[in-house]
């Protein structure tokens, strides 16, 4: 039923339905949309914000493979981190999950992304995320590795896999953002999607990089009239967390832990509620509390769009 309601727009990367109600669909739905299956916590990078460090180890790759199982039917599963790509059965894990979903997607820092790598890739993933938090002096000071990010970015884009562009909007670069967009155009990303800091991780201390609704508005004006200045093609995606509201994201740990994130009534911003290793993939959508936000986040109807 959800399948005939609900589809993927490769070109827009985007989930589409009609006009039925978001109720509606999730009342249709016996496992999640999309979710976030970590590899690893461990990464080669140091980033200010990051909201997923390390200190939780992996199962057993036959474990985590036997999770992949349970999900299997799911729409989409995007496979991230830590770096998923420092996790050292990265490419038997994506090569296991082949035909069980619709979509298959890397989140990568794309530090490791050797020669011929993304010919390989391009086998396996539908589409690759890639952070780029500004040009290189900006995005040095928050995330590091300028060059081996660029360089995997265009070893992604010369294999012609579909990418996005994903930059987090800090103080840092707060006035030079709109080079992320001209990042994105450069290398043919469909998607750019600027994201503001939630209080998880290590950025649960730069206060100074917690965003208003005020700040996302007016940066939605200058990216809008950026876009039509320069003729940007990718589509440009803002996150305002009060509108897309609590615990949208379904982020499978390691350990296989279920938490949904962000949730910033809780300390430490997620909310954990299922063990996808003792539980299936219908018992693990039953127990999770945030339904209707994860189902119209992706279908973007609580983002900011600029088309
Ligand atoms: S934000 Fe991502 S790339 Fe940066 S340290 Fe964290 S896991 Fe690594």
């Amino acid at each position: 039923m959800l399948t005939e309601t609900i589809a993927f727009d490769d070109e827009r990367q985007i989930f589409t339905a009609d006009d039925t109600s978001t109720e509606e669909l999730v009342s249709r739905m016996t496992i999640p949309l999309s979710l976030t299956f970590q590899l690893t916590r461990n990464c080669n990078f140091r980033c200010v914000y990051c909201s997923e460090p390390p200190g939780i180890r992996t199962r057993p790759v036959e474990e985590v493979l036997e999770m992949v199982d349970k999900l299997s039917g799911m729409r989409r599963i995007i496979f991230s981190g830590g770096e998923p790509m420092a996790y050292k059965h990265f490419w038997r894990v994506l090569e296991h999950a082949q035909g069980k979903f619709e979509r298959i997607v890397l989140s990568t820092n794309a530090s490791m992304i050797k020669p011929g790598d993304g010919d390989r890739l391009k086998e396996l993933v539908h589409y690759v995320d890639i952070t780029v938090d500004g040009p290189r002096k900006q995005h040095d000071a928050i995330r590091g590795q300028y060059d081996k990010v660029i360089r995997g970015l265009r070893r992604v884009a010369e294999a012609e896999i579909p990418l996005s562009v994903i930059c987090v909007f800090m103080q840092g670069n707060r006035n030079v953002i709109h080079y992320i967009a001209q990042t994105g155009d450069i290398f043919g990303a469909k998607k750019v999607k600027v994201l503001t800091t939630i209080p998880k991780g290590m950025s649960k201390n730069l206060f100074e990089d917690f965003t208003s609704s005020e700040d996302i508005e007016a940066l939605e004006v200058r990216l809008r009239e950026e876009k039509e200045r320069n003729g940007w093609t990718p589509r440009i995606v803002m996150t305002d967390w009060m509108k897309v509201g609590q615990g949208h994201a379904i982020l499978i740990e390691p350990n296989g832990r279920a938490v949904a994130s962000p949730v910033w009534n809780e300390p430490e911003c997620i909310d954990p509620f299922a063990d996808l290793s003792k539980c299936t993939a219908e018992e693990l959508w039953q127990a999770f509390p945030y339904k209707i936000n994860h189902l119209a986040k992706y279908l973007e109807r609580t983002m900011i769009v600029i088309d």
